[in-house]
C-alpha cells in the first residue's frame, strides 16, 4: 500500500465519518448501497475494485478469448 493511497483512505473514512454523523447510519449505507451497483444489471459490484460481479464474468471471458487468440496470432507469426 503506498502513502498516497492510505492517504486517500484515510480521508474518505474521515469523511464517510463525518456523514454517518450528519445524516445517520441508514442513511449512508443507503448511499453506499446505491454507490455500489453496477450501473448496466443493477448487482451489487466490489468495493475493492469496482466491478460488478455479474459482468465481470462476462468481462473475464471476454479476456480470456482475446490473450488466447494473441497466442495464436504470435504462434502463426513465428
Ligand atoms: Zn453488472
Amino acid at each position: 500500500m503506498d502513502y498516497r493511497y492510505r492517504n486517500n483512505y484515510n480521508m474518505s473514512m474521515k469523511d464517510n465519518l463525518a456523514y454517518i454523523k450528519k445524516m445517520g447510519v441508514g442513511k449512508f449505507i443507503e448511499e453506499q448501497f446505491k454507490k455500489y451497483r453496477c450501473s448496466k444489471c443493477g448487482s451489487l459490484i466490489s468495493i475493492h475494485n469496482r466491478k460488478c460481479f455479474n459482468c465481470d464474468a462476462i468481462t473475464k471471458l471476454i479476456d480470456k478469448t482475446n490473450r488466447r487468440r494473441n497466442l495464436i496470432k504470435r504462434k502463426t507469426a513465428k
